[in-house]
């Protein structure tokens, strides 16, 4: 395994590999890593001669200073997790100022409206810090294909804009969401539950495979909508939002077409660890 800081060191390195003939799989993560991210990196390893793993708690997605302060920093037990996952990983840590070169913000994009509805409403800003460190992180590897976790389902479909948009040679492949054995999705947040919060927590999925059963069984999204917000009054979680929007442009349902594919979204907080979910319901 080769740890990379600087963004000059992976660029070349990379593009040794690449004229030599090699492809390379690229999985981006802020680390505090878990079977989530591990299943990105096998799919990466399956499907390429070389994987660089990426770790950066990125400053300009957050918009809440207590939330990034408070982000899981595991980076010795992240490192030895990797190296047993595979040797010959390429591991890159940037670090912020030489990554953004000495201008640490965020740009402003069009995500052609992506951005408008759950996250993008919930998180001010936090779809241009994706976009910008991912765009920064995609000209520091330049990868052939780039894996994405449908956990963040919104955040795939931004990037497949970005790519799309900005004309990236990158394939972008998406992984579905790796489940604890109580249906609660990982995630490094996941670390900081207490055990009663823990317990809890795997509701977000049980009401999730709820507003699934009512769909199915004809009821319109706004009628589900109303059944899951009741459910939350009578839980400990807080509820932020569900959404139901079709995966194409996460436009909010009012009906369910026939062709179309539709997820069923949510945030909710226990305590103050914001966790989010989602699910094709349709
Ligand atoms: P993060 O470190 O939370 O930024 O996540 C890095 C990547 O791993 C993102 O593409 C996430 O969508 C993906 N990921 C995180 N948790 C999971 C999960 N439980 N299942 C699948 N992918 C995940």
């Amino acid at each position: 395994m080769i740890v990379f800081t600087l963004r000059k060191n992976i660029r070349n390195t990379v593009k040794k590999l690449k004229e030599a003939g090699k492809t390379i799989g690229f999985v981006p993560t802020m680390g505090a890593l878990h079977p989530g991210h591990l299943a990105l990196v096998k799919k990466s390893l399956e499907e390429n001669h070389r994987t660089v793993v990426s770790i950066f708690v990125n400053p300009t997605q957050f918009d809440n200073p207590d939330d990034l302060a408070k982000y899981p920093r595991i980076l010795e037990r992240d490192l030895h997790l990797l190296e047993q996952t595979d040797k010959d990983l390429l591991v890159y840590l940037p670090l912020a100022e030489d990554l953004y070169e000495g201008n640490v913000k965020a740009k402003s994009f069009d995500h052609g409206g992506l951005d408008r509805v759950m996250e993008g409403a919930y998180r001010r800003g936090h779809f241009d810090g994706v976009a910008t460190v991912v765009s920064l992180l995609f000209d520091a590897v330049q990868p052939h294909r780039a894996y994405f976790g449908e956990k963040d389902f919104q955040q795939l479909q931004i990037i497949r804009r970005l790519v799309e948009s900005q004309n990236y040679p990158v394939d972008i492949r998406p992984v579905p969401i790796h489940r604890e054995k109580d249906g609660l999705a990982m995630s490094s947040r996941n670390l900081r539950l207490t055990e009663p919060m823990r317990k809890e927590a795997p509701f977000i999925y049980q009401t999730l495979l709820k507003a699934k059963e009512m769909a199915e069984k004809g009821m319109k999204p706004d009628l589900i909508k109303e059944n899951i917000s009741l459910l939350y009054e009578k839980s400990p979680l807080r509820l932020e939002y569900f959404e139901i929007a079709d995966e194409e442009h996460l436009r909010p349902a009012e009906n369910f077409e026939p062709g179309k594919n539709y997820r069923a979204f949510i945030a909710a907080y226990a305590g103050d660890i914001r966790l989010i979910d989602n699910l094709r319901i349709k």
